[in-house]
């Protein structure tokens, strides 16, 4: 496990308290394991997965209050559904309240719920992480799981159909960006 701060995590555990807390262990760690497997840098991803959650501790007016107040430049999917908008908020808060200001952790972040066409390796693997960490239970996690110590695209491809699924099963908003993600893995 890499070396973290003990102030940041400290930080963490008190903003996120224990059971958010314990999630974003588990992605930070499946995080830095695929980084190592799929050539990123571990402590990066670790770094990424830990944080990734950062904003999922504010309600939905609290959210989009505070979107307001950054100056968030936000489609109206991700406005209603505080599913999404933890993500973009989350991220935005990581320089001023953590001191962190890697790009490409922010964007990891930033991308965590739906990820995108064109995303980087870092970003689908925090994607990937945050939905087969060791405590996630839901049927075809294992699947997943098994297909991440094998292949990241067919992994990716996995977990982005069960999403989908989820999300049409619970009648809730589909963001585009699921939905592109999904046909650039099928097309390439
Ligand atoms: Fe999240
Ligand atoms: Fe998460």
């Amino acid at each position: 496990m890499p070396i973290m701060k003990p102030e940041l995590l400290d930080k963490l555990f008190k903003h996120l308290g224990e059971n958010l807390y314990r999630h974003c262990q588990g992605v930070a760690q499946t995080a830095a394991s695929l980084a190592a497997r799929y050539g990123e840098e571990p402590e990066r991803a670790y770094l990424a997965g830990l944080v990734h959650d950062y904003g999922k501790v504010y309600s939905g007016k609290e959210l989009r209050r505070r979107a307001w107040e950054m100056g968030l430049d936000l489609d109206p999917i991700i406005l209603a559904e505080s599913g999404l908008l933890h993500a973009p908020v989350g991220a935005s808060l990581l320089p001023r309240e953590l001191g962190i200001t890697d790009d490409e952790i922010i964007k990891a972040v930033t991308y965590h719920t739906t990820c995108r066409q064109g995303a980087s390796i870092l970003e689908k693997i925090v994607y990937l992480a945050d939905l087969i960490e060791p405590s996630r239970r839901y049927p075809g996690v294992e699947d997943a799981r098994e297909a991440a110590e094998r292949d990241l695209h067919e992994a990716l491809l996995l977990v982005v159909d069960q999403t989908i699924r989820r999300v049409l099963d619970r009648g809730k908003l589909l963001h585009p960006r699921s939905v592109e993600f999904r046909n650039s893995l099928l097309l390439s």
